[in-house]
């Protein structure tokens, strides 16, 4: 009884028997034990039975006219909305072949007529309690199934969201370097499944976004950068990528059919900058450098391809503003080479490979020797003497400039002491160094300086340093800065290459200058005479106003000397007086004490 009240409705029993007598007794005693029961005198009324009601057990004679028992059973359990009723199986057959039979055709249990009610309530209600048991670890199973594909469903979402995380940029959106490099990865695989697929990388690195980010505040320079994300996503048809790769460099990944399609896309991005972007209600330009590389089954990696993209973007930035350029197997070289030339640079410092040669710069209102230039020559072990033109940017690009530089000065510095000592040149001799935008935002230049002066006891007054427009208005305060306390020691500052760069005159003032060096391309333009003389004129009167003395460079001929003496110019170098030379021969040159 206990088992029967697990059910919340009354169990359903078919009692199958083909003898009036066992139906009508097994009916009583079931029904009087609770259960709901209903008969069935043949095998194929209780199959009807069955299909209209599925029961909860059956009580299956074996024994029977038309279809026996076992035939019932095989039928039931062949259906699958009813396989999992118990069915017990009640014969007079009492050998074991039968009992065998009986649990073959899918019989659950046996009972042997003559039975004894007991034993048949026994058996029922054990078998109710097994499929109970079963349905229960069936809804157990079920359920568990559900959490499992819950958690699956939860496990994926926040994978995704994980992933989208570790494959986005946060500010802007857009995909990440990683994720850049997966897609990478997928079209380099495709390229080399099908050798003519070839993809365009470009990678855009804004100009002058630094200055923008630290004059509006590092909000607007955000703003700033997604502005510009949503710009490039604008311009995209959907099949490209644009990403970020970290502070002011974007990335575009598209297929295209052939370079041109590529150049002309990357005008097209070009073209998208030249619209103001408006930030605090103000309105900003901002330009953008481009590399592209084509991707192709000759790469196998994708930061071969991003390397590459990258060696473009740095020609296109040299280039100029808003420039974009195509990467060629010719920069590659040519950053190859600088590595090999920084490498071998640093072993030269080791090995004082530099030597310095001597120009002489005449004072052209007497014709004779005022001072003279120092420039650094690099006697290279195997390539003999390199300019400095190949080495010096090289050095201040990698920062050796500050070694290299305090080498030259104190080279410099002992010579001239040296050839006082030995009386061979004239106490006013001056010495002119050359100092470099590197060296120049140095903090320390100024006690370099001072220690060099002092270790060699040089009179500062002798000593000229050279710099460019470029080195002062990389940072002119703190070049203004500078040259006042270096000017406060006597030292003397000469603006070198005057022209060249900005060319300003009116910022010229600022800045506590002696000498104005006008370079060799404005005196070279004093040979057409008849186009007149140039800025040369003009930017002699100004410089004497300013209280400057004006140095010519690079005077080759005699008509060129004419001129810059008919125009009062002060001081005059080039191979018209004589090239560089060796210590030994600029020191015989000046025992010569020639005159121009
Ligand atoms: P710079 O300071 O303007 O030096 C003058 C350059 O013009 C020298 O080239 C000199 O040889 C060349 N020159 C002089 N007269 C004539 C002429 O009549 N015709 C022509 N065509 N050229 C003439 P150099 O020695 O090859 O030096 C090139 C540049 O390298 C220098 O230009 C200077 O900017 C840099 N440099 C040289 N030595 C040093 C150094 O020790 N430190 C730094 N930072 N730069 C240096
Ligand atoms: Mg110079
Ligand atoms: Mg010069």
């Amino acid at each position: 009884m206990t088992q029967q009240t697990a059910y919340p409705e009354q169990v359903d029993i078919l009692v199958v028997d083909d003898t009036p007598e066992n139906l009508r007794l097994l009916s009583s005693m079931l029904t009087h034990e609770g259960f709901y029961v209903r008969k069935a005198m043949n095998g194929q009324m209780a199959l009807t039975a069955v299909e209209a009601l599925v029961p909860d057990l059956i009580l299956l004679d074996i024994m029977m006219p038309d279809m026996d028992g076992y035939q019932v059973c095989q039928q039931i359990k062949a259906n699958p909305a009813t396989q999992t009723v118990p069915i017990i199986f009640l014969s007079a057959l009492g050998d074991a072949l039968d009992k065998v039979k009986a649990f073959q055709a899918g019989g659950s249990d046996y009972i042997t007529k003559p039975f004894q009610l007991e034993e048949v309530l026994a058996r029922i209600n054990h078998h109710l309690a097994l499929k109970l048991a079963t349905q229960r670890i069936q809804q157990l199973n079920t359920h568990l199934e559900d959490r499992v594909r819950e958690r699956t469903a939860q496990l994926e979402s926040a994978h995704a969201q994980l992933l989208k995380l570790a494959l986005s940029d946060p500010l802007t959106g857009l995909a990440n370097r990683m994720a850049l490099i997966e897609q990478l990865e997928v079209l380099l695989h495709r390229a080399t499944l099908t050798p003519s697929y070839q993809f365009a990388v470009l990678l855009l690195d804004c100009d002058r976004f630094k200055i923008i980010n630290d004059s509006l505040g590092h909000e607007s320079g955000d703003q700033l950068l997604v502005d510009i994300a949503h710009r490039l996503k604008q311009l995209l048809q959907p099949v490209a990528i644009v990403a970020r790769l970290g502070g002011d460099e974007f990335a575009i990944l598209t297929t295209l059919e052939c370079h041109e399609e590529v150049l002309q896309f990357a005008n097209q991005v070009l073209r998208t900058f030249a619209e103001p972007f408006t930030l605090q209600d103000q309105q900003i330009f901002i330009n953008v450098s481009i590399g592209i590389a084509i991707g192709n089954a000759t790469y196998d990696k994708p930061e071969h391809l991003l390397r590459d993209a990258d060696t473009a973007m740095y020609h296109a930035k040299a280039a100029g503003k808003a420039q974009y350029r195509l990467f060629e197997r010719s920069m590659h070289d040519s950053a190859l080479r600088f590595l090999q030339i920084e490498t071998d640079l640093r072993r030269a410092i080791q090995a004082q490979e530099f030597v310095l040669h001597y120009q002489p710069i005449i004072c052209l209102n007497n014709g004779h020797i005022a001072g003279v230039e120092a420039l650094v020559r690099w006697k290279h072990p195997t390539r003999g003497m390199v300019s400095p033109i190949e080495f010096i940017p090289i050095a201040e690009e990698t920062g050796l400039i500050k070694q290299i530089g305090l080498l030259v000065l104190r080279e410099a510095c002992y010579q001239l002491c040296r050839w006082q000592t030995q009386g061979l040149v004239s106490p006013n001799l001056s010495i002119s160094v050359n100092m470099s935008a590197h060296q120049f935002a140095q903090a320390d230049l100024t006690e370099q300086v001072y220690k060099i002066l002092h270790e060699t006891q040089l009179d500062p007054r002798c000593l000229k340093l050279e710099i460019t427009e470029s080195a002062i208005m990389g940072n002119p305060r703190s070049a203004a800065n500078i040259l006042h306390n270096l000017r406060r020691r006597q030292i003397q500052l000469s603006m070198d290459d005057f022209g060249t760069g900005y060319s300003s005159l009116s910022y010229l003032h600022s800045f506590p200058m002696d000498n104005l060096k006008i370079d060799r391309s404005f005196i070279q333009s004093l040979n057409e005479v008849s186009s007149g003389s140039g800025l040369v004129p003009i930017i002699v009167a100004i410089a004497k106003t300013m209280n400057m003395s004006v140095i010519a460079e690079g005077i080759e001929t005699d008509q060129q000397l004419a001129q810059l003496r008919s125009l009062n110019c002060d001081f005059g170098q080039g191979y018209l007086f004589s090239k560089p030379l060796e210590s030994d021969e600029v020191i015989q040159l000046i025992a010569k004490n020639p005159r121009w």
